[in-house]
Parts: structure tokens; sequence; C-alpha cells
């Protein structure tokens, strides 16, 4: 279904922070829905939200802001989407569509069966490969999709119009829209987001709890700020996601364990040929991917 075929009644948004806030502002921007409306637990959230014209209305109760919608997509933290099911469940509708964000996806999944006895087959598991350091709805951004990956986690039960009508409405918002298996997107993320922003927080941990004293702070800048950047991110948000993932993180953690081993066995040998070589390799590993996805985050 094209993008601007795709009319949407009553989008409602479960968690207006970051990213239902950039669905709401997106939606809107692109003429994709007449109204939107969310829920959220946090009143404050949904004031602002308001106020900064994101949504036309916010409701305590998600029941009440998802009756009557005709698409509905959960944005809170990972470890509360079986809370989000549970309050949607006397009001799910067979003519609405449903969809999500979360950062994984067989959590997601297993919390559907749990509270609904199966996935149901018009919610189309997705998360967004878009995102920033900051939360909340005043961090939302209206291009926050724009030219960015979807990945969609349909399952073999998932209806086929449902699953367009979901593309649609992600390609709506500017995204590219991919599909993976619920296994395959944790197996990939735990690698390519999961793990790095683990060992960000690790490193960040270790510098500062040593010498947050010291000087080593205030000449912060370059290698230590990039590569901490990350661990700026959500804490709440960050435990869900290892823990909901935490298998495939655990898996890779002990695969760095050994690479930091090997690397380390490099050094105390000394042997500078082998180091250079080491790093050669992965700067090249590193520009073949730049390469290939260049501007993807
Ligand atoms: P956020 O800015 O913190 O927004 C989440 C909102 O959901 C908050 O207002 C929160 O309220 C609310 N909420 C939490 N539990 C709720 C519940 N049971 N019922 C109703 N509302 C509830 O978080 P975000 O960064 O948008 O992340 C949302 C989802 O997107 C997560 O699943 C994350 O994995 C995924 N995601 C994030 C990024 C990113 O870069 N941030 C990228 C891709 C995907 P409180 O503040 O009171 O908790």
């Amino acid at each position: 279904m094209p993008a601007e075929r795709m009319e949407i009644h009553r989008l409602c948004i479960v968690g207006i922070g970051l990213i239902g806030g950039s669905v709401a502002l997106a939606a809107r921007a692109r003429g994709l829905c007449r109204e939107v409306v969310a829920a959220d637990r946090d009143a404050g959230a949904l004031a602002r939200a308001e106020e900064l014209g994101v949504v036309d209305r916010g409701y305590a109760e998600i029941a009440e802001a998802a009756e009557g919608a005709d698409a509905v997509v959960i944005a809170v933290p990972v470890g509360k989407t079986a809370a989000v099911f549970e309050a949607l469940k006397p009001v799910w509708s067979p003519a609405a569509f449903y969809t999500d964000v979360g950062s994984t996806k067989a959590s997601v999944v297993q919390a559907a069966e749990r509270v609904l006895g199966q996935v149901p087959a018009n919610f189309v598991p997705a998360h967004p490969i878009a995102g920033r350091e900051l939360s909340g709805v005043e961090a939302a951004l209206p291009d926050l999709f724009a030219g960015k990956r979807v990945i969609l986690a349909p399952l073999p039960h998932t209806d086929v119009r449902v699953l367009e009508r979901v593309r649609a409405f992600w390609r709506g918002l500017g995204a590219e829209v991919h599909d993976m298996s619920v296994t395959h997107h944790d197996h990939v993320l735990a690698a390519t987001s999961h793990l790095p922003h683990v060992i960000a927080y690790c490193l960040t941990h270790l510098l500062g709890r040593r010498d947050e004293k010291d000087e080593i702070f205030q000449y912060a800048a370059g290698g230590f700020k990039d590569f901490s950047r990350i661990a700026g991110s959500d804490p709440v948000m960050w435990a869900d996601i290892c823990l909901a993932n935490r298998d495939e993180i655990l898996s890779l953690l002990r695969r760095f364990e050994a690479e930091l081993s090997a690397f380390d066995k490099l050094l105390a040998d000394g042997d500078r040929q082998a180091i250079h070589d080491y790093f050669a390799a992965a700067r090249a590993a590193r520009q073949r991917f730049l390469d290939r996805y260049s501007g993807e985050t």
C-alpha cells in the first residue's frame, strides 16, 4: 500500500517519549493521520506533548486512548510492554493495526503470548534503527526516521494485509523498511547495538570510578568523548534491553573477553607488527562497513 494512500483516523501512541513523540510528529507532518492521541503513565509528559502540539489529546488510561483508534504504536521501554498489552486487551480491535518500537523483539513477542494467548495477527513487531541519547517528548523530532531503517519482525501467522499497512505506515514516516525474523533481529542487534552500549557503560564506569576526582575527565575530549557518547543513553531503557536480550549479549561478552585477551597477549609480547596488523584489519572492516551503509546509525 503506498504511503500516500494511507489515512489513519485516530493514531494512538502508548508512551509519548522520544520515539513515540517522533512517530506522532512525523505522522502529523506527513499527513498520515487525522488525529493523534497518546497514553502515558507520566502526566507531565502528556501535558508537555499537548503543549508542544505533538498530540491532540493525552489520556492517563491506555484503554481510553486506544478505543476507536485504527492504528496503535506501543513506544514504552520493552520491560513495560506486557503491562501495555494487559491494558489493551479489553479494547483490542480486529479493525486496527498494532505495532511497536521496542529495541528487542523476542521479549515483546513473549509478552504478547503471555498476556494475549498468542501474538495477534494484526500486531507487527517493529524496531526503528533511529534514535538519540536523549529521552522524553521534548527530544522528539519529526524527521527522526527519515532515511533510517525500520526492521519489521512479522510472524508466520501475521495478517499479510496488516503487514502491508504497517509497512506503508513506517514508509510514510520516511523510513526504509526491512523484514527480519524475531530471533535474527535480536541476534544482529545484540552485536551492532546492545554490546557497544554495554562496553561504553563499562568503560565509563571503569574510568569514572577510578578517576572521577582526577584529571582524566578534564581531558575527556576526542576518543573518550566519542566512545562514551552512547553511555549517556537512558538507564531504564538499557536495563530493560539487556535483560530482554540477556543470552545473546552474554554470549557476545564472552567473545569480547576473548578478543581482549588476544589483544592483551599481542601487547604483552610487544609484537609491533601484529598490533599494527590487528588495528589495520579493524580499520579496513570499519571502512567497508561505512562504504556500504554510510549515513546509518
Ligand atoms: P522515553 O523517551 O523514556 O519514553 C517512554 C515513555 O513511556 C515515558 O514517558 C514513560 O513514562 C512511558 N511509559 C513507561 N511505562 C509505561 C506504561 N506502563 N504505560 C504508559 N506509559 C509508560 O523512551 P524512548 O527512548 O522513546 O524509548 C521507547 C522505546 O523505543 C523503548 O522500547 C526503546 O527500546 C525503543 N527505542 C529507543 C530508541 C532510542 O534511541 N531512544 C531507538 C529505537 C527504539 P515514565 O517516564 O514515567 O517511565
